[in-house]
């Protein structure tokens, strides 16, 4: 298969290249490729990137398959541009265990269309009072995560750290102090403070899900100044491009968990983006369907769908507006997170797994609800226009999507 008059990032800038990809690799990357009787697709003028990796995805499957399966979920990502997601485990049952790791395991291996690796939780059932079985799952993920139910006694973390340490497993934390309102910025940057202090101690992998305070980019910031460099933290579309001045929230599609905060900590959460602060922007996709969102603003749950929104978001609001730089788009999308959690390991580079989306950089286009492939249509932005859109996605060297 040849992609064909595609640009590709090279040194900073857009640079014309043809793609050859042959089984699953990327087998030449050239000025000009013209095979007789190879398949060519034509991307003229269009982006082509590896594949987005979203560290941070809520597919429901097992438990809550009326607002998203794996399935669904992957074909969601596949459209969005992303080619490896990591599940949270906020699931029924939840995967503290191999047998109920392995029923979510198995929908994957039957259900999914990209790379979905899963995360175990860090603690039993979720409920922050005992480690989950972390050593017996070892080989069995790349990250721990008790993501939506903060894991506030550190007695437990420190535990959890402890064995993610021995296992070099990242854990990933859903930092949030439960006893202060979430909707102060304490509740965020006083569980970073006192996780950073427990990260340092015991010298694990940390990574931060979804800030959204000054305050916690400062403290990511000195604890690196200090000479910690273990630590690591991702940033959501959402918190980059909304916040809560500005009559912004209209209803519960604004709704999530970290809150949208004050147009001060939006513009920190910018500036976490460029100076490199943030390693990385993940979509925290989290569905709820459309009964749930209807309930008022109080009652709703938390979360926004993101996946398949991320890249155009991203690419119109700070790569065309030149607030960040093609490489830093690279790196925050895509090598990054498969640096910080060390997964197999893509790049668009020959020899390489062809793992592949191509972004129409050209055309403005309307995010429409009846194009979303998730199963649910909770997003705060439907009926935007965006340049960046994904046309087409490449797994492993196969076609799992293409627009149109
Ligand atoms: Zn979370």
């Amino acid at each position: 298969m040849i992609l064909k008059g595609g640009k590709i990032i090279l040194n900073n800038s857009l640079i014309n290249k043809d793609l050859l990809i042959k089984n699953d690799i990327i087998e030449k990357i050239d000025d000009h490729i013209e095979i007789p009787g190879e398949e060519v697709i034509d991307v003229k003028n269009m982006l082509v990137m590896p594949g987005g990796v979203d560290v941070h995805v809520h597919f429901r499957e097992p438990g809550y398959t009326y607002k998203e399966t794996i399935k669904s979920g992957s074909e969601a990502a596949a459209k969005g541009g992303f080619t490896t997601v990591m599940t949270m485990p906020n699931l029924n049952p939840v995967p503290d265990s191999i047998e109920n790791l392995k029923i979510e395991q198995d929908i994957i291996d039957r259900d999914a269309c990209v790379h979905i690796y899963p995360y175990i939780a860090s603690t039993k059932g979720q409920k922050g009072l005992e480690k989950a079985d972390i050593i017996s799952l070892k080989d069995k993920t790349y990250a721990i995560s008790d993501d939506g139910m903060p894991v506030n006694n550190l007695k437990v973390l420190k535990e959890v750290m402890v064995d993610a340490k021995k296992c070099d497993l990242i854990v990933c934390s859903h930092a949030e102090t439960l006893t202060i309102d979430k909707n102060d910025p304490k509740s965020e940057s006083e569980a970073v403070k006192a996780e950073i202090e427990l990260a340092k101690e015991i010298g694990c992998r940390y990574h931060f899900c979804h800030l959204s305070t000054k305050e916690s980019y400062d403290l990511i910031r000195k604890a690196r100044k200090e000479g910690y460099k273990n630590i690591s933290c991702e940033v959501s579309p959402h918190h980059l491009t909304l916040c809560k001045e500005y009559m912004m929230i209209k209803d519960a599609n604004y709704k999530m968990n970290p809150p949208l905060r004050s147009k001060a900590d939006m513009e920190a959460t910018i500036e976490a983006l460029v100076d490199g602060t943030a390693d990385v922007v993940a979509t925290d996709h989290a569905p709820h369907a459309p009964y749930e969102k209807k309930r008022t603003y109080e009652m709703a749950p938390n979360g926004i769908i993101g996946i398949e929104t991320a890249f155009p978001i991203i690419y119109t609001k700070f790569v065309k507006t030149n607030i960040i730089t093609l490489d830093r788009f690279l790196d925050v999308m895509c090598y990054n997170p498969i640096k910080i959690f060390k997964l197999p390991e893509r790049k668009l580079e020959v020899g390489y797994k062809a793992d592949i989306c191509v972004l129409d950089i050209e055309h403005e286009k309307e995010y429409k609800e009846d194009e979303i492939k998730s199963l649910s249509i909770n997003s705060p932005f439907i009926g935007n226009k965006y340049y960046g859109f994904n046309t087409l996605t490449i797994v492993d060297g196969k076609i799992v999507y293409k627009r149109g």
